[in-house]
């Protein structure tokens, strides 16, 4: 029932103005007596007498430009036409026809004087002449919903498109773009549902031929997908064996004032169709902040890195790489306050390299280097793990020991004495060092607890090194 076109008489009358003239007693006809403003020539008034109508073809299925329903033409064509015929003051006899292909057939067979709303071509130049355009409307392209926007019609030139058979586009858009791949359909509605069975990427019409033509079908299953910048530009066409005719059609195309053009257009056109969100500003504009975003996060990755590390180096004693005396000042407050508040126990180790000169002396300073890296991987090797090691000055080491009490601190100390002592270093065969110990008690600072190791320690040099000493409690500093 699409197509009610096809069951209608090849021949029909659409409009009656006067009575029907013999031999076209099926069609209607269109004539008003006014011809205010349209001056003719001589020779174009003799024509329109001998005349005494015109008789035209239409597209039959192009709504809103125009169809055929019930034998009558409506439609933006019908109502140009009427108003021209109005202005020439000469009825126009509608010949109907199946399809547009037809129209044009019957145009080139000389069966029809004019072609309303056509536009023209080389191909068509040959046998029909072309007045002025007095409508103008943009290409679309119809296509599935899934289908992205389409703003030139080169992004779908790979594309299976269907045109109406006869349409002016088949043979511009085939000049312009000699590789689309256009198919020929019967007409917009056959293109459409082939497009809605994906038989089709898309349908080519302009734009409100289209818009018209989704409004009631098709909803949810296709979209305009854009106009294209080609337009459709739309005269009449008339036939060229009666050259006056063109001229008188562009007499009265001239009169037709721009307010009347837009009420015919207002009345029939209305347009829906997906405008293109330019989404590429956008994502450009993305890309640059996700770049930048990433060189910040990059920087500041770097940055913490570089932080790290120096916060690294500022408490790792270059030569041995274990803590400094940086680390140790801030490990050993920790503790006293732990100590001072929560009566935690904890020990210090003062460790001092015996006669630590003679090696220097004995084998340089790079062999010294070594002795105290050396020392400082055996003691870092056998503490334990909660336990703060150090280089605390030159050849001394400083052992934090959280939880110790002075025997587990003097233990401690003994079995590290007992390691080194019996320690084959590399260069030299021994090498022994002195320990004191203090343990925290109430009311140290840690001037005062490092007093009172340094006491113990000055103690085992004094008893003959390589011994440990503890520092005698209550311990302060004018003890
Ligand atoms: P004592 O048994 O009384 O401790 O005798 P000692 O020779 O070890 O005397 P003291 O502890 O006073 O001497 C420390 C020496 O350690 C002085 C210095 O030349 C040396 N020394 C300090 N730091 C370094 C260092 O980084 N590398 C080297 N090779 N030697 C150092
Ligand atoms: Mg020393
Ligand atoms: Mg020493």
């Amino acid at each position: 029932m699409r197509y009610l076109t096809q069951s209608m008489p090849i021949i029909a009358v659409i409009l009656v103005g006067f009575l029907p003239l013999p031999g076209f007693a099926e069609q209607e006809l269109v004539r008003k007596n006014s011809a205010e403003g349209l001056v003719l020539t001589a020779e174009e008034q003799r024509y329109l007498q001998q005349k005494q109508q015109l008789s035209m073809c239409v597209n039959p299925d192009a709504m809103p430009i125009g169809k055929i329903e019930a034998g009558k033409n409506i439609g933006l064509s019908a109502d140009f036409i009427h108003l021209l015929a109005e202005k020439i003051n000469i009825p126009v006899l509608l010949i109907p026809s199946q399809s547009w292909l037809e129209s044009l057939q019957l145009a080139e067979q000389r069966q029809c004087d004019i072609l309303v709303l056509a536009m023209a071509t080389p191909e068509r130049k040959k046998f029909l002449d072309f007045t002025d355009d007095y409508l103008s409307f943009p290409l679309a392209i119809a296509v599935s919903n899934k289908q992205k926007f389409i703003s030139r019609i080169e992004e779908v030139l790979d594309k299976q498109l269907g045109i109406e058979k006869g349409d002016a586009y088949a043979e511009l858009l085939h000049l312009l773009y000699p590789a689309i791949d256009l198919v020929e359909v019967e007409s917009l509605h056959a293109g459409l549902d082939k497009v809605s069975r994906n038989q089709l990427y898309g349908m080519i019409r302009t734009l409100p031929d289209i818009s018209y033509a989704l409004q009631n079908q098709y909803i949810g299953e296709l979209k305009i997908a854009g106009k294209l910048q080609q337009q459709s530009n739309l005269g009449i066409a008339t036939r060229n064996d009666e050259p006056l005719l063109v001229g008188i059609f562009n007499k009265a195309i001239a009169q037709v004032s721009e307010q009347e053009r837009r009420e015919i257009i207002n009345d029939w056109v209305v347009i829906k169709y997906e405008s293109a969100t330019d989404y590429s500003i956008g994502r450009v504009a993305v890309g640059v902040f996700g770049l930048i975003f990433i060189f910040l996060l990059y920087h500041y990755w770097q940055l913490r890195k570089y932080n790290d590390c120096l916060r690294c180096l500022s408490i790792t004693d270059k030569l041995t790489n274990i803590n400094n005396r940086l680390k140790l000042d801030q490990q050993l407050d920790d503790a006293l306050h732990l100590a001072q508040r929560y009566q935690f126990d904890f020990s210090i180790i003062l460790i001092d390299i015996d006669h630590f000169k003679n090696i220097n002396d004995k084998y340089g300073h790079l062999i010294g280097d070594y002795a105290i890296k050396t020392l400082a991987q055996l003691l870092s090797h056998n503490i334990r793990q909660i336990d703060t090691l150090g280089r605390w000055g030159g050849e001394e080491f400083l052992i934090i020991c959280p939880g110790q009490t002075a025997d587990g601190g003097l233990l401690l100390a003994e079995k590290l004495r007992s390691i080194i002592d019996k320690h084959s270093f590399e260069h030299f065969a021994h090498l022994s060092c002195s320990f004191g110990v203090a343990a925290y008690v109430e009311g140290n600072n840690a001037d005062i607890l490092l007093k009172r190791a340094d006491k113990a320690l000055y103690k085992a040099k004094n008893q003959g090194r390589n011994q440990v000493f503890t520092s005698a409690e209550p311990a302060y500093p004018d003890d």
